[in-house]
């Protein structure tokens, strides 16, 4: 292998942020130790980061409780800046558009800033999309972004940043996403497949946790394949299109153009559909639904629903030889008597559980940690030199 000094300070860089997401804090010292790097090595990065404002250096005594003190004089310890916003994070969702500036640290929960419905009207939603985007620009204020990043649903080519398929919004696959945002924003700008932003989110936030299906309930539902720590099957996330595995004898038709698709079932306006149809069209609520649960338990008609997500996610488990699931959004709300089954019929579905244990845990959607992380492996230290970004430019933007 030919040596090149700026590709192994790359790697070097990528290196030491991942590691420093994983302890969440440490001491130039104890990270150069942790990753066999020489101190004068690991200073030169950790100083090139601060002046970039990616790192910051807290005092000990800022820190929270339960993080060992030192001996001695207390030292001052690094950890990814979570004081000034470097990142840009746009949600498209089905219903609506929610924008927010991002620090580096992991939040607890996802916050947003902005919130704009989109478009009633098809023809007019890239149009309408861009407007307010720019509105939210004017709120937000012009931050000193590093870049702009975009969850999306549907099928996305990442190398190309180009939504190929898009069930429920099919207007974004003719629209450049990416063009809209930077003439906004004039930003480098990535589009992220939205499952993909939870699984890497699960995952931030829940380091050791490296292998698993992440599927998340909502307007639709998807999933998001997480193994040996990285996003299954790049560069095009199709592996997690687990809502549009057909269902024997479901005739709903579903937005992509198939007939049956479980999402058509599970996801909430499939629910509710369904919910409408046992109850005579007398309750078609979400917080109804939820009451009813309560009160009556899983009626046949919620348990065949649940069992054919359930179906699908045992075959991508036995598929995969994945034995851990976490479910995000909509079935998470309802009564705990819903994961149950849907936990037990997975399991009955799964080889793994003939010998081993199936996970089956409702988690927390973490999508703006989902979206630093990409920011930080993407446009902070992308790992080939095409995006590359100066982070010596940075820093000498940021002391102009
Ligand atoms: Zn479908």
């Amino acid at each position: 292998m030919i040596y090149v000094p700026s590709r192994m300070g790359q790697l070097n860089r990528r290196a030491l942020l991942r590691r420093l997401q994983k302890l969440g804090i440490a001491s130039r010292a104890e990270l150069a130790k942790s990753l066999g790097m020489s101190q004068p090595t690991a200073g030169k990065i950790v100083d090139e980061l601060i002046a970039a404002d990616v790192l910051e250096e807290v005092d000990m005594a800022e820190t929270s409780v339960g993080e060992t003190s030192l001996r001695g004089r207390p030292g001052r310890k690094l950890r990814l800046n979570h004081s000034k916003s470097r990142l840009l994070a746009i949600q498209l969702g089905l219903q609506s558009t929610t924008v927010t500036p991002l620090a580096l640290g992991i939040p607890d929960v996802d916050e947003w800033q902005c919130q704009f419905s989109l478009a009633p009207n098809e023809s007019e939603s890239a149009r309408v999309w861009e407007n307010q985007l720019r509105a939210a620009a004017k709120k937000i204020g012009r931050e000193d972004f590093l870049g702009a990043l975009v969850s999306v649903p549907g099928v996305l080519d990442e190398q190309a940043n180009r939504i190929l398929f898009s069930p429920n919004l099919h207007w974004t696959e003719k629209s450049d996403l990416a063009q809209i945002v930077r003439r906004v924003w004039k930003l480098p700008v990535l589009l992220v497949q939205e499952e993909r932003a939870l699984a890497l989110g699960h995952h931030l936030a829940n380091p050791d946790c490296e292998d698993f299906l992440l599927v998340d309930f909502g307007e639709g539902v998807g999933g998001a394949i997480i193994v040996d720590g990285k996003p299954f099957a790049n560069p095009l996330p199709i592996s997690g299109e687990i809502g549009h595995t057909p269902v024997l004898g479901n005739s709903r038709k579903c937005g992509c153009g198939a007939t049956g698709c479980m999402e058509t079932l599970v996801s909430l306006r499939g629910l509710l559909e369904s919910f409408s149809t046992a109850t005579r069209g007398k309750k078609n609520t979400w917080p109804q639904l939820r009451e009813h649960i309560s009160e009556k338990g899983i009626e046949p008609w919620l348990a065949s629903s649940l069992d054919a997500a359930a179906t699908a996610i045992a075959g991508a488990l036995n598929v995969l030889g994945l034995r851990r699931v976490f479910v995000t959004g909509s079935l998470t709300e309802l009564p705990p008597a819903v994961m149950a089954h849907l936990s037990q019929a997975i399991e009955s579905g799964s080889m793994w559980a003939k010998f081993g244990r199936v996970e089956c845990v409702a988690a927390p959607r973490r999508r703006t940690a989902g979206l630093i992380a990409m920011g930080i492996d993407r446009l902070i230290v992308p790992d080939s030199d095409t995006k590359s970004f100066s982070l010596q430019k940075i820093a000498s933007r940021n002391q102009a």
